[in-house]
């Protein structure tokens, strides 16, 4: 088999007296894209700002192509080679994007630090044109724009720098489901055209169903069932899979019989 691009093994993180993450394992193939999911606090964020590295996990470790991703990296072009490795969307671009800059001049700005000495004009054309953003909004200010157009600017500043990974973190939540399609629809069309893999965390069936090949379910921070996505989705083995699925609202859904099934879930340990 061949190497994975990204593995992640036997991670533990406490925080206080949280435990966090519970032994999470898993790997990640060139060009795929792995579903993370699980309800709120179920440890998928602090999974991914590991494999960020803007955490450290208490044990475990973290490999790209079989180099550890060492959260402690010495000097600038260490730092800018681990940027190249992995990168982020958030839920909020607001938070992510400076009010003040606009999506070129953010794409420029990002260029210039990871590609010195080129002129970027046609690549800032070509990312824009990527993720249908036109003139108009590249010169505009973050807040002009849709909550759309701002997660556009932030998958196109993150594949600005060609990351082998892209972790997308609750990326569509925040958006009405019509939106939603459409951004599902374009990261789906760029992960075909870059080869970058995804690491999709989303609390959303629907979301992941569409956006990962794979899937793994987490929950009180352990993995408790993956698989390939059409298989868990279709045949869940473990129960808190089962409850994901049953909690879907969809017509004949009785939310009483949801509170029921949860009730009777072994907790933590089990
Ligand atoms: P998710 O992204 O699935 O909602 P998180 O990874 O954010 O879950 O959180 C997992 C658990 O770790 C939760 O119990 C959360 O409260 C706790 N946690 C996460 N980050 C911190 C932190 N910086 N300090 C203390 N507790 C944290
Ligand atoms: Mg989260």
């Amino acid at each position: 088999m061949a190497e994975p691009l990204l593995e992640v093994a036997g991670l533990y993180k406490t925080y206080g007296s949280v435990p966090a993450l519970r032994d999470v394992s898993f790997t990640l193939a060139e060009g795929g894209s792995l579903g993370i999911v699980g309800e709120s606090g179920s440890g998928k964020t602090t999974t991914a700002r590991i494999v960020l590295g803007l955490e450290r996990a208490d044990t475990g470790r973290v490999t790209v192509r079989g180099r550890d991703r060492s959260p402690r990296r010495r000097g600038r072009a260490e730092r800018l080679r681990g940027a190249r490795e992995v990168q982020i969307v958030f839920q909020d671009p607001l938070l992510s994007l400076d009010p003040r800059i606009s999506p070129g001049a953010v794409l420029r700005e990002t260029l210039r630090l990871h590609f010195p000495g080129t002129d970027h004009t046609r690549r800032i054309a070509q990312l824009l044109d990527q993720v249908g953003l036109g003139e108009r909004e590249a010169t505009g200010l973050p807040r002009q724009l849709s909550g759309g157009q701002r997660q556009r600017v932030a998958i196109a500043r993150a594949l600005a720098v060609e990351p082998s990974i892209l972790i997308l973190d609750e990326a569509v939540a925040a958006l009405d489901v019509c939106v939603q399609a459409q951004i599902l629809n374009l990261l789906a069309d760029l992960r075909e055209q870059t080869g970058t893999a995804y690491l999709f965390i989303t609390h959303d069936l629907g979301v992941v169903s569409q956006a990962a090949d794979h899937l793994i379910v987490m929950r009180h921070g352990q993995i408790v069932e993956r698989g390939r996505t059409e298989q868990v989705l279709t045949e869940p083995r473990h129960p808190y899979t089962r409850l994901l699925l049953d909690s879907v609202p969809r017509p004949g859904w009785r939310p009483e019989s949801i509170a029921r099934a949860r009730r009777d879930l072994p907790g933590p340990a089990g």
